[in-house]
């Protein structure tokens, strides 16, 4: 194992989420967040690790600013972890969409770049904001090597049947109308994982991992390959989200046109930013420790919201157990799933049929590993925290 510090970079189109990681000790060595880059009132967040916190509020006219930023903050003399940029051997990109094109990470070339450009249209928020964090690194580290770990990838082995909607075949052919899936790096993270703490091969394994954040996925992944996953060509299908509705009924889109007197555009804006948890909870939250507290206070927009969330979580462990045939182990992770052993008995009471039951002691824990169904349950229920700044360091390294 190459013994490097990788820089994994998340870049949003106003944020920029960093982490350098220690490829032998797996430690993060220092991490922190530029927002509103671009923005009035842009600041940058930076913790080394055993250190102290601190925040700066300076102008950041645009992603190049931040990583010149982040840069001096990581060799900075009282507060840096390296002493100069020679020491990070490598940078890791996360990246949204990479389409048909990329199966798995990739070294960024000018080839990989233009084919990553290629996908734009179908993340027009995210690829190219991925792209200006690519560019921004090359301005300012030219010779260090970077490395793309898509969203997509690990979701690229669903077969034909899972990935195709009932439409036209033509829109597949002729504009790649079809499921991608995102969260990758998590499920791929969560799934080996699972078979690690089993001790059981990942080879043999069927295993569903719910991805339960403010965005939220359920994946398929039998014998190590993923086989289904609830988002679709965009992160807006399947599972209720914090302000994402998940699938629903295409009609309802130019009913709600002719209503309200708005856009395909404007529906489009609700169906992302104003839908999910907050919109069913009358705009009372999107964050799952102020839904519970109200649950348990007897507010009914909050009990309905969560019921109706925890059971289109459970419809899809049903459906993905049937598209393996069976399952050996369920995974909880992410914000929600790791921390919120109330929404994981609401969704777990769903799943007698499979021969779980729920230790409640074990559920009572929050953001560690652990198996909280108990040892007589024919489907084991994990609680893994997932790591994909991590993972994507380990991709990084791979690849060099
Ligand atoms: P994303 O990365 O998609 O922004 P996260 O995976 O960080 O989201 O999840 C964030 C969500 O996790 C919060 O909005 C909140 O609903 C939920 N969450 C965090 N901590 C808790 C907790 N202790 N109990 C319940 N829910 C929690």
């Amino acid at each position: 194992m190459k013994d490097m510090n990788v820089l994994v970079i998340n870049c949003g189109s106003s944020s920029l989420k960093f982490q350098l990681i220690n490829s032998l000790s797996e430690k993060v060595i220092a991490k922190g967040l530029c927002e509103r880059i671009g923005i009035e009132g842009s600041q940058m967040t930076y913790t080394p690790a055993g250190g102290e916190k601190y925040e700066k509020v300076t102008p950041m006219k645009d992603h190049t600013e931040a990583v010149r930023l982040v840069l001096e903050a990581l060799t900075d003399k009282d507060h840096g972890v390296v002493k100069s940029l020679s020491e990070i051997g490598a940078v890791g990109h996360r990246l949204v969409h990479g389409g048909e094109n990329f199966a798995g990470s990739t070294l960024i070339s000018d080839e990989v770049i233009q084919a990553i450009e290629e996908c734009n249209d179908l993340a027009p928020l995210h690829n190219p904001a991925n792209l200006i964090g690519i560019r921004a690194c090359q301005e300012l580290m030219p010779d260090t090597p970077m490395a793309g770990v898509f969203d997509t990838a690990f979701h690229q082995t669903m077969p034909e049947e899972a990935y195709l909607y009932g439409l036209p075949y033509r829109y597949y052919e002729k504009y790649k109308v079809r499921r991608y899936g995102f969260h990758g790096t998590s499920h791929s993270y969560v799934s080996k994982r699972a078979a690690q703490i089993l001790g059981k091969d990942y080879a043999d394994l069927k295993i569903i991992v719910c991805h339960l954040g403010n965005g939220a996925s359920v994946s398929a992944v039998k014998n190590g390959k993923c086989v289904d996953t609830s988002m679709g060509l965009t992160p807006l299908e399947g599972l209720i989200m914090g302000t994402r509705s998940g699938d629903i009924d295409p009609a309802i889109i130019e009913f709600l046109c002719n209503k309200e007197g708005k856009s395909v555009h404007e529906i489009l804006n609700v169906l992302n930013k104003e839908s999910g948890v907050f919109g069913l909870s009358e705009g009372f939250s999107s964050d799952f420790r102020d839904l519970e507290k109200a649950y348990r206070a007897g507010e009914a927009p909050s009990i309905r919201t969560m019921k109706t969330f925890a059971y289109r979580v459970a419809k899809y462990i049903g459906a993905y157990t049937a598209a393996m045939n069976g399952v050996d182990v369920i995974c909880f992770t992410a914000g929600i799933g790791e921390n919120s052993p109330f929404i994981r008995a609401m969704i777990a009471s769903y799943l007698g049929y499979l021969g779980i039951t729920i230790d409640e002691k074990a559920n009572e824990k929050r953001g560690e590993e652990i198996c909280i169904s108990v040892p007589e349950s024919n489907t084991k229920v994990l609680v893994v925290p997932t790591n994909e700044e991590l993972a994507i360091a380990r991709e990084t390294v791979a690849l060099l």
